[in-house]
């Protein structure tokens, strides 16, 4: 893998140690099977060579390398569109936190997130797409229908593009209990395949009843001795295969009908206080580390006002990953609240690219006709008399 840093040299002992300050990325410099190789100051895409400032110029803008966005590069890049992505944060998205991928097609053997996304980034790159790591989108202006779309980033860059693709993905929601900010880092997580390592034959607890939260404790139960599932109701949302899985899993106990109040200790996690939905009874129970998977929230606020979303904050498109604003596309999970899969998010990302280049050839094609019909007026001869 090859991560390209576009500050100076001077900052990489800066940045090498935000990579690590970063649990999504510790758990993906952890991977034994990815090489790095940390370049400064490479001219790889255009951005990188323009001054910090000056407004860029670009055709198609991904935001987001999550399935989605990776996938929107693929094909734009193949339709020599020459995309750049704005990468954000989290390299890879959802899926890089995700240890084991079971259900992609085209992989009978698992495969972890991390894998899966280095294929697509350099599947994509061997195309041309441009990746831009670690700037995110903190400002855009889309209000001119048919563009040109205005876009900045933390990095302090300024684009303008002619095409948007929007696949910022959705981030992990948080309980909002006493505790769980002041110990994140230090006991509570949102990412075991980052930080599980930490938990080798200590005792956690795994709050949440969907696919994430099992998938999550069934990769705990390699390291620590006991996962307790906290889940507030009496049965789990998450698929049948999944739920037999961790019911035949010794290491993995449920607590039902449970929520948890507050996380506690002193430097790390010690314990969490738990309330019985049911009794109202309120116990302490002792756990080395909190694994919180309760779910997510689409990264759409910096659209609200710019594009259509509905009351739960999804970007809303048609069947074309058209958004409200003609030449705006929107891909994964930013815009889909009921699949929420890689298989869907790729799906999405390559209708979104395929109709961004469509309709940048028919708008292409229409002011080709507008100019051939002003030549022709100009060049009419003007009648006599
Ligand atoms: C723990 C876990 C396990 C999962 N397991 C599976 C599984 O086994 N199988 C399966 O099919 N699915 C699984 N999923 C779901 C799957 O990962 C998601 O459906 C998929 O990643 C969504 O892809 P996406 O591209 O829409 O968004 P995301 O993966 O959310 O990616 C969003 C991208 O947008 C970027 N971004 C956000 N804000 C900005 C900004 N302002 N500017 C620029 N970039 C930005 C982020 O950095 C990221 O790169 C799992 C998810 C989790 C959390």
């Amino acid at each position: 893998m090859r991560i390209i840093d576009p500050r100076p040299a001077g900052s990489l002992r800066f940045m090498a140690g935000v990579y690590f300050e970063s649990e999504h990325l510790r758990g993906i410099m952890a991977n034994e099977k990815l090489s790095f190789t940390l370049t400064t100051s490479t001219p790889q895409s255009a951005d990188e060579t323009t001054p910090r400032g000056a407004l860029q110029k670009e055709k198609v803008i991904i935001i987001g390398s999550g399935p989605a966005g990776l996938t929107a590069a693929l094909y734009t890049a193949r339709a020599q569109l020459h995309p750049l992505v704005i990468a954000g944060h989290e390299l890879g998205g959802q899926v890089s936190l995700t240890y084991e991928i079971e259900n992609y097609p085209g992989f009978p053997e698992p495969m972890t997130g991390q894998e899966l996304v280095e294929r697509m980034k350099s599947q994509a790159e061997r195309f041309g797409a441009r990746i831009n790591l670690f700037s995110a989108v903190t400002e855009v202006d889309f209000s001119r229908q048919g563009g040109p779309f205005y876009l900045k980033t933390d990095d302090g860059n300024e684009y303008e593009a002619e095409a948007v693709i929007v696949s910022a993905g959705a981030t992990h929601r948080h309980l909002n209990v006493p505790g769980e900010k002041e110990y994140t880092g230090n006991g509570v997580s949102y990412c075991a395949t980052c930080d599980g390592f930490f938990f080798r034959d200590k005792e956690v607890v795994v709050v949440g009843g969907g696919d994430s939260a099992l998938e999550e404790a069934l990769f705990l139960t390699r390291f620590a001795r006991r996962v307790s599932i906290v889940h507030r109701r009496d049965e789990l949302r998450a698929g049948k295969t999944l739920q037999k899985r961790a019911f035949a899993n010794d290491k993995i106990e449920f607590i039902w009908n449970t929520v948890v109040e507050s996380v506690n200790g002193e430097r790390n996690v010690q314990s969490v206080t738990l309330r019985d939905v049911l009794t109202d009874e309120i116990r302490e129970f002792a756990t080395d580390g909190v694994f919180i998977f309760v779910g997510h929230d689409p990264n759409s606020d910096i659209y609200a006002g710019q594009l259509e979303r509905d009351a739960f904050g999804y970007v809303i498109t048609d069947r074309e990953m058209r958004t409200s604003v003609e030449g705006v596309f929107a891909a994964g999970e930013i815009q889909d609240r009921l699949f929420r899969q890689v298989g869907t998010s790729v799906g999405q990302g390559t209708a979104a690219a395929m109709s961004c280049e469509r309709w940048l050839a028919e708008r292409e094609a229409e002011r080709e006709d507008e100019r051939e019909t002003e030549l022709a007026a100009s060049q009419e001869t003007p009648v006599a008399g």
